[in-house]
């Protein structure tokens, strides 16, 4: 074990590390060789509810600060998270499996990104005036209260700042529930936001499996509920949420189409078709996992594809020059293999990868299938593994209709050199964040979140102000009141 990597304690409540070691025990280990990280315990009843009562205590006096005062936490917190980003990104990889090369940029730095433009706006989050004649009116921005975080194995270190950052700007507080595979980012961010001179009580982290979420989630006090997961669960969620008539953030699963028409930029289009299929090994939710490509260059699209995606540096997260890691868990390494299985029998074509890596463990190699079809169980499912589908179109109508027919709506792509065409088709999109000419950008600046299936509400930019507040309106007479009688 790498002692460096154990936390105090397995959770953060009221500014301080708690333990109960009557919660059932909880590893966290290192996905590329199976090594623990941390001995920890799940959240037992107890632990649950001090966490709530922590928030629900610190809720009145963080709300009554200025939105300057608590803006300039957030954004202290920033700075230590982008001072300590390397020492962070290794505790990511350790946690996740995630190339280093990868959790350098895209992790503890979109955290910090988060924290500083919810710091940054925090000081300007006002209600309106509204003139009615003599009277006006006017509206006041509220916090919720205490709200409960839950999140995703994937991204453990961005979606905790994801919620945390939005929701503390608007002065509400925060229970969050990291993944039980990836319990050690959420600690993490928990002591810098102390460090950064957040009350105690305001954030707050507790372990565990799904009961956990379920008893965060099922409690009076919690006013809000922002999920990462998949659908199925975001099912659940969302239905133990409405009977308090608690307000929910749902970014759920996907299974998102990457449009690539004849005249797109190839080299582009691979690039995209590799990030939107291969990064962090395809455990992303909002990849581009059927891959339309138009059939006048199919033939060049896949040659390029398949030679690029082999020359993928596979092995040890630790060497920044891996490009490809391990997946999860082998949880996740047998789904996918279980799907990679479907697509072989189902009869599309094995175009590179298909199998475990040579290199055993939870590596897969990156897969490709062409010749698709729309009906195909690896074209309908959310396979959350390496495994990109090539499926291949004649025409515009025809692509959006194939696009579209799915449950699923968080993303999708087009490429083409046809701008009028590209704003056409994502025109068309059922979807709740598209790209024309690049994929899987995700700045804290641009709204992210899906439709249809894939959830409700949206993370980052301005629009999340308005998933973690509400308005009071309040109506001013200045006239005499007349009344009929
Ligand atoms: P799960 O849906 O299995 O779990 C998500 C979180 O919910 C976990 O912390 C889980 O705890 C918890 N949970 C499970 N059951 C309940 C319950 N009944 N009540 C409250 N909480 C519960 O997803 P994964 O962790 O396997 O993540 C993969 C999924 O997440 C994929 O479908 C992916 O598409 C989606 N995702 C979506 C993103 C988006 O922004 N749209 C981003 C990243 C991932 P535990 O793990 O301990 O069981």
């Amino acid at each position: 074990m790498t002692a460096s990597l154990q936390p105090k304690a397995s959770h953060y409540v009221g500014g301080q590390y708690v333990e109960d070691t009557a919660g059932t025990p909880l590893v966290s280990t290192y996905p590329a060789d199976g090594s623990t990280n941390a001995n920890l315990h799940a959240a037992t009843p107890a632990i649950v509810e001090q966490a709530i009562a922590a928030a629900d205590a610190a809720r009145a006096g963080w709300a009554a600060m200025t939105g300057s005062e608590r803006g300039r936490i957030l954004r202290r917190a920033a700075e230590i998270i982008r001072e300590r980003n390397h020492e962070l990104s290794v505790l990511e990889t350790r946690d996740t499996g995630k190339p280093l090369q990868e959790t350098l940029v895209a992790d503890a730095a979109s955290g910090a990104d988060c924290l500083e433009y919810f710091g940054s706006i925090a000081a300007g989050l006002t209600g309106e005036h509204i003139q009615l004649g003599a009277d006006f009116a006017y509206t006041i921005r509220e916090p919720l209260g205490v709200c409960v975080g839950i999140g995703a194995w994937n991204y453990p270190t961005q979606i905790a700042c994801w919620k945390a950052a939005p929701a503390l700007a608007c002065g509400n507080t925060m229970v969050f529930k990291p993944s039980e595979v990836t319990p050690l980012g959420a600690l993490k961010l928990a002591e810098i936001l102390t460090e950064a001179g957040l009350p105690d009580g305001v954030f707050n982290v507790v372990q565990g499996f799904g009961e956990v979420g379920g008893a965060l989630v099922g409690d009076a006090r919690v006013a809000k509920v922002s999920l990462t997961g998949s659908v199925p669960t975001g099912r659940k969620v969302y239905a133990a949420a409405a009977a308090d008539m608690k307000h929910v953030t749902m970014e759920l699963g996907g299974k998102s189409p990457l449009v690539i028409f004849d005249d797109a930029n190839l080299d582009d289009a691979v690039s995209a078709a590799i990030n939107a299929n291969f990064y962090s090994s395809g455990q992303i939710c909002s990849n581009g996992t059927r891959v339309f490509v138009q059939s006048g260059i199919k033939d060049r699209f896949l040659a390029e594809l398949k030679r690029r995606t082999e020359t993928a540096t596979i092995g040890d997260p630790m060497d920044e020059a891996t490009n490809f890691g391990p997946m999860v868990s082998q949880t996740q390494v047998d789904i996918t293999l279980g799907y990679i299985a479907k697509g072989v029998e189902e009869g599309a074509t094995l175009v590179t990868g298909g199998k475990a890596h040579a290199l055993g463990g939870l590596y897969l190699e990156p897969t490709i299938f062409a010749d698709v079809t729309d009906e195909m169980t690896i074209a309908r499912e959310e396979i959350f593994g390496p495994v990109m589908s090539v499926l291949t179109f004649e025409d515009e109508a025809e692509v959006l209709a194939r696009a579209n027919d799915t449950d699923f709506g968080l993303a999708a792509g087009v490429f083409t050199r046809d701008l009028a065409r590209a704003h056409r088709v994502v025109a068309g999109f059922e979807a709740g964040t598209c790209w024309i000419n690049t994929y899987n950008l995700t700045p804290i600046e641009m709204p992210f979140g899906g439709v249809k299936a894939s959830g409700v509400g949206r993370e980052n930019a301005q629009s999340a102000i308005a998933h973690y507040s509400q308005l009071k309106s309040v109506y001013v007479g200045m006239t005499p009141v007349e009344a009929a009688f």
